[in-house]
């Protein structure tokens, strides 16, 4: 079963790929937004629908001091504090006002935790958005294959005219300060075959990373229920040897199983 975060500010959860981490979920808590449409989003499938509002800067800005607060008292602190949850962040209209806000109370409270952004690089164009990132440690952005079919087979963007090529170029404006995440699966969805660990995939993919020059690339695999079931998770020995080709290339990766 897929599943919805139902706070504004949850964990701290141990993350696969951050350590210790407290989530900001800045979607609304009963419902889902984003601008892609996964078939393996562990929130489900956009048709649940998108809920009900969104939290407001201020009261993000409250629950997350509160939340701090408590933390340093109780001396646990967060690797790191990360944006995430039912959808894309940076869709929130005061994404960049909640960036500075979190940077100060971070700075506040735990002045050594990361904030990380896990955002799905749609939204990169624009000019706001893009200054709030680049002020973010861990500007995690999605890159799941350098072959237009395959995202809109696998991440189905709700915009039509959505092309890797345009995204390579926003993601290049960067300078390298971003990482780029990339979920590699198999299976099927739609009676069509899903693969984006094949040859020509891979040589693809190695091909943008290099013309984006990330400072690092998470690579992984499905952890939850997803809302398309016939898919398999791609194991860690095999992601190795797709992380060693990038290697070879001066690339950091890093595998999560
Ligand atoms: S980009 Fe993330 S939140 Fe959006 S559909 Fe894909 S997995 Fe879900």
């Amino acid at each position: 079963m897929t599943f919805l975060f139902h706070q504004i500010i949850f964990g701290p959860v141990k993350s696969r790929r951050l350590g210790v981490s407290l989530g900001i979920n800045l979607l609304p808590t009963d419902g889902k937004v984003c601008t892609f449409d996964c078939i393996y989003c562990e929130c489900g499938y956009n048709e649940q629908g998108s809920g009900s509002a969104l939290p407001r800067r201020e009261q993000v800005r409250r629950e997350l001091n509160i939340k701090l607060r408590a933390m340093l008292e109780a001396g646990e602190a967060p690797d790191v504090i990360t944006f995430a949850g039912n959808g894309e962040p940076t869709l929130h209209p005061e994404f960049a006002g909640v960036v500075d806000d979190t940077i100060e109370l971070r700075d506040l409270y735990f002045p050594n935790a990361k904030i990380s952004v896990l955002s799905n690089s749609t939204t990169v164009r624009k000019p706001e958005v893009f200054e709030a990132l680049k002020k973010i440690d861990n500007n995690i952005l999605k890159l799941d294959s350098a072959i237009d079919a395959t995202v809109k087979l696998v991440d189905r963007p709700v915009q039509q005219n959505f092309t890797v090529k345009s995204l390579v170029e926003e993601l290049k404006k960067f300078e390298g300060k971003l990482i780029i995440q990339t979920m590699f699966l198999r299976g099927m969805h739609k009676g069509q075959e899903v693969d984006n660990t094949t040859e020509e995939e891979v040589k693809a993919y190695i091909k943008v990373i290099k013309e984006i020059n990330p400072k690092q690339i998470m690579v992984y695999s499905l952890d939850r229920d997803t809302p398309e079931k016939s898919l398999h998770k791609v194991s860690v020995k095999e992601m190795e040897h797709i992380a060693d080709k990038l290697r070879a290339e001066g690339f950091s990766v890093v595998v999560s199983g």
